[in-house]
């Protein structure tokens, strides 16, 4: 009996070992993941960039879903506390986060560490519309710029407590390079498109910045200023029917970020006969949605435009 009491207590006292060892891999396991710091992206293309600079050394988390509009995108209550225990806050600026940038000054406020895309590159004014004269968003529809804000934030990335800054300088010099073949793609492809055919008659101010490098006139937007939240007139409508008779363009470009019926009702108003092109313009789509991440999003958007444009 006795003996059978120390045996049962020997190995109870194992068992215990072996639950307080794996408590403590688990503790170690843990640990080792809250060690990586935790940078927290507003929109889902600059997310999808900040992943591919950071790979495995930081946990990147971006608030905006597919298919979601980064003017007016909202977050719950627990997202905008974790903001305030980010390592680092990633965001476009220039007054694209309409629905977030509470959240984003109140972060600021506490000092969490933020770095704004807009503030590293040289930024464009709307030339037309409600918001003329104020500054352009969109400026991811230049690589050219969107290389500028890889080299900007790759320091910053490189320094986070917790990185291997060896592997973000590496990931980054992949990318930059992905980046410059998409570049050097997009002029190849638009040089091609006959000069007074490169005009693009969009819903939205989406591609001002786009227009900027590959020399394309924006001939007109049925929405106008740089927000979806604003309401179209009667007059907007009637120029634009104007502005694509005198153009003579054979496609005019709808969103996929927000509802085209407008860009129908155009269509079909204007006794002309115009092609409707959905593009992807500001957000990423799900995996299987035609523009899960930024390079595949400007490519797509690249033949679309060429083939609209030379048919
Ligand atoms: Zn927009």
């Amino acid at each position: 009996m006795q003996v059978t009491r120390i045996r049962s207590s020997a190995a109870a006292a194992a068992a215990a070992t072996a639950v307080a060892a794996i408590g403590l891999f688990l503790t170690a396991c843990s640990t080792s993941a809250e060690d990586r710091p935790l940078v927290i992206v507003s929109t889902n293309i600059l997310g999808d960039v900040v992943e591919e600079l950071v790979g495995d050394e930081a946990e990147v988390v971006t608030l905006m879903k597919p298919n979601a509009d980064p003017h007016s995108f909202e977050i719950s209550a627990q997202e905008a506390a974790r903001l305030r225990s980010a390592d680092l806050i990633v965001s476009n600026g220039l007054g694209l986060e309409e629905g977030l940038q509470q959240h984003l000054d109140e972060a600021s406020a506490e000092k969490v560490p933020t770095f704004v895309a807009g503030d590293a590159i040289d930024v464009l004014d709307y030339s037309e519309g409600d918001a003329k004269g104020n500054p352009d968003s969109h400026f991811w529809t230049d690589p050219a710029r969107m290389i500028t804000v890889v080299d900007a934030l790759e320091p910053i990335l490189a320094e986070l407590d917790g990185v291997d800054s060896a592997a973000v300088t590496e990931h980054t010099t992949q990318y930059r390079m992905q980046l410059q073949s998409l570049d050097a793609e997009m002029t190849d492809i638009f040089v091609a498109i006959p000069e007074q055919r490169r005009a693009l008659v969009t819903n939205h101010h989406v591609f001002g910045y786009l227009a900027d490098r590959f020399d394309f006139r924006v001939v007109g937007a049925v929405i106008p200023g740089g927000t979806t939240l604003a309401a179209p007139s009667a007059s907007d409508l009637a120029d634009l029917v104007d502005a694509v008779e005198k153009t003579g363009v054979p496609a005019i470009f709808a969103e996929s970020s927000s509802p085209d019926r407008l860009v129908q009702a155009l269509a079909s108003e204007a006794d002309i006969r115009v092609d409707v092109v959905e593009l992807f313009t500001e957000s990423l789509t799900a995996p299987d949605g035609g523009a899960p991440d930024y390079l595949t999003m400007m490519r797509t958007n690249t033949e679309r435009i060429s083939d609209g444009l030379t048919n």
